[in-house]
């Protein structure tokens, strides 16, 4: 099969759609405007050479939305609630952090007699049907129509639920942040939860995440699901290879395949705090409980949404007040 790389599968859907950004890479005009498609990410683990490329683009790019801790932290009770705090250790990149929200993950693993080692991108799966959003008691985290989970910092309370409740832990708690310090700084929540928008801001231009972008082996491709679970089974049909994501957690929008099957990479990964596995996942949110948990927070949730809309608001007016003094 012929091997097509992420410029050209953009540039085809493109020139097929009659829209290209300035940048000469942009999304697919299917996905654009008033009908957004849902949107998935292929990884090509083969394709990564774990340059990190990526990671730095992240951060330099995500930077405006990084916690910017106030300092001490209240006291929190009960005094079992700890503090999490990542703010002076920034640099961290072996692992999720509120500042790293995509690292490289490597596996030493045997590909046709020869030991390899592959070098894996890794952030949040962005669940088609996802649990820190549908059991998130504040209404902060919410998936949008275009395949994006997000946590809105300015509704999160930073409870941790969302980490709970993710099969791949992926959210990562900043203390001294967010809306609890102004509500009710010792006994509700502990900051705010951070992970992978993607590029949410950018995907409203038009234009594709900055990991993709800058990614100089073109191991990520965007595009509707159906085409990137299509291009998924392509792959890893002339690879002799695998995929995962497809139906995980009742499916995911981002997938990868592998020249290795997953129980092989699992085993070989490092995994623990802020370093995900790659495990079969059940569709978490097929459970009854769940559902019925979900059903009794939606009204809790959309209250507290709405107060944090009204504070995000206030706070707006008083600082654009506070410019003119
Ligand atoms: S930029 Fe591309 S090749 Fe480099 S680590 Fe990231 S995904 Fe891998
Ligand atoms: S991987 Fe975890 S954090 Fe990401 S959307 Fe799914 S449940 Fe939410
Ligand atoms: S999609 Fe955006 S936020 Fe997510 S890892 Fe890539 S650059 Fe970071």
């Amino acid at each position: 099969m012929k091997k097509i790389s992420r410029r050209s599968f953009l540039k085809t859907t493109l020139a097929a759609a009659g829209a290209v950004g300035a940048s000469g890479l942009a999304l697919p005009a299917s996905v654009q405007g008033a009908d957004p498609k849902e949107l998935a990410t292929l990884i090509d683990i083969r394709k990564c050479v774990g340059c990190e490329a990526c990671v730095d683009a992240c951060k330099e790019v995500n930077a405006s939305k990084f916690p910017e801790p106030e300092k001490p932290f209240p006291k929190m009770y009960p005094s079992r609630v700890r503090a999490a705090d990542w703010s002076e250790k920034r640099d961290v990149q072996d692992r999720l952090t509120p500042y790293t929200w995509l690292f490289i993950q490597s596996a030493t693993v045997t590909i046709n007699g020869e030991e390899q080692t592959l070098t894996i991108p890794r952030r949040c799966m962005h669940c088609q049907n996802p649990p820190c959003a549908d059991l998130c008691p504040w209404g902060a985290a919410r998936k949008l129509e275009n395949g994006i989970t997000r946590i809105d910092a300015d509704i999160c309370m930073g409870g941790n639920k969302c980490k709970v409740v993710c099969p791949w832990k992926i959210p990562e708690r900043q203390t001294g942040v967010g809306l609890y310090l102004d509500l009710l700084p010792s006994l509700a929540g502990n900051g705010v939860m951070f992970k992978c928008d993607r590029c949410y801001n950018r995907i409203e231009k038009g234009e594709p995440p900055a990991c993709i972008e800058e990614c100089p082996e073109d191991v990520q491709t965007i595009g509707p699901r159906d085409e990137i679970v299509k291009r998924a089974y392509a792959v890893a049909k002339e690879i002799g290879g695998y995929v995962y994501g497809e139906t995980e957690n009742g499916g995911t929008n981002t997938l990868y395949v592998s020249p290795v099957p997953f129980e092989t990479l699992n085993k070989a990964i490092e995994k623990g705090p802020g370093r995900p596995h790659f495990k079969a996942v059940e569709d978490s949110m097929a459970h009854a409980d769940n559902l019925a948990k979900a059903m009794i927070i939606a009204p809790v949730a959309g209250a507290v949404a709405a107060v944090g809309r009204f504070y995000k608001a206030a706070k707006s007016v008083s600082e654009t007040d506070g410019k003119g003094e």
